[in-house]
């Protein structure tokens, strides 16, 4: 039985994946804590858990994200670059652009048909256009950040942020709070907001078809839509799993590919 694992331990939340003869059989996310290891062994635990399969059965491993050096129990560990491209890819083979915006990063990915990394820029120097914004200013109208995306698509004026910056902006939500604006337009501000910020990172590389979106903040669908509207091209959707997993899928991906090599057999990029 091929059964192989992927970890991926981000500044937010640490996700696991089992794969298992080239199938997802299972997957786990967590909240992190402050000591990748634990949130590693947390993860794990649940993954074992609600897949039923032993760790013994798991004959190899990978982990990704922040804190990948950090996990004692895989084999190797590979960056986030890498593994949402190859998550990626195996979800929508035609993917070329990969968006990945997570806790405390965006990352845009340009691959080649055969899975290649041509280029990848990243943004992990201010917390606009990372899902740290998003959370922020879910925060201050105490809401979740998965009802920005709901919330949006009601709005019929969107509120517009004099700053994207994320301390500025969360001055200007109190404001429109405290003037009460409907809270669908002000959600809808904050997404064009970040959306706004993403693209400008996304324009300085040329973006090639099909582009796609991974990481927690691939969920917000009010950011999708504003997103593909700005770069005014089609952002493919991730349906065959949860984007905020794509990088432990990856992971996992590599981790087959490892066990393939160790037997000696050849390895077969074929997809879900
Ligand atoms: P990291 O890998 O850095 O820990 P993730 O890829 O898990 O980050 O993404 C975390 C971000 O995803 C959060 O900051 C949040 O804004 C966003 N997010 C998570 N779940 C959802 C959801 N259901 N709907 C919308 N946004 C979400």
């Amino acid at each position: 039985m091929n059964i192989v694992a992927g970890f991926d331990v981000g500044s937010l939340t640490t996700k696991a994946v089992i794969i298992k003869n080239k199938k997802i059989a299972g997957s786990a996310l967590i909240r992190s804590g402050p000591k990748p290891i634990e949130s590693a062994t947390r993860v794990m635990e649940k993954l074992l858990d609600a897949t039923g399969i032993l760790q013994s059965d798991i004959i190899s491993t990978v982990g990704t994200g922040y804190g990948r050096e950090k996990i004692t129990f895989i084999d190797k560990a590979i960056s986030e670059i890498s593994c949402h491209g190859k998550g990626a890819q195996w979800l929508i083979p035609s993917a070329r652009t990969i968006i990945d915006i997570g806790g405390q990063d965006c990352k845009v990915i340009k691959l080649d048909r055969d899975g290649n990394l041509i280029k990848f820029i990243t943004n992990d120097k201010c917390a606009s256009g990372t899902g740290r914004f998003l959370d922020v200013m879910a925060k201050v109208m105490n809401i979740e950040s998965s009802e920005l995306g709901k919330l949006s698509a009601k709005s019929t004026k969107p509120i517009t942020f004099a700053s994207i910056c994320t301390v500025w902006a969360q001055a200007d939500v109190i404001k429109h709070i405290n003037s009460r604006k409907p809270v669908e337009d002000i959600c809808a501000g904050i997404n064009t907001a970040m959306a706004n910020r993403v693209a400008m990172l996304i324009n300085s590389v040329k973006i090639e078809n099909d582009i796609c979106m991974t990481g927690g903040v691939a969920k917000n669908t009010g950011v999708v839509k504003t997103l593909s509207k700005l770069l005014g091209c089609r952002i493919k959707q991730i349906k065959k799993a949860d984007p905020q997993l794509v990088g432990a899928i990856g992971a996992a991906l590599f981790a087959e590919q490892m066990a393939k090599k160790k037997t000696g057999e050849k390895y077969d990029n074929s997809r879900m």
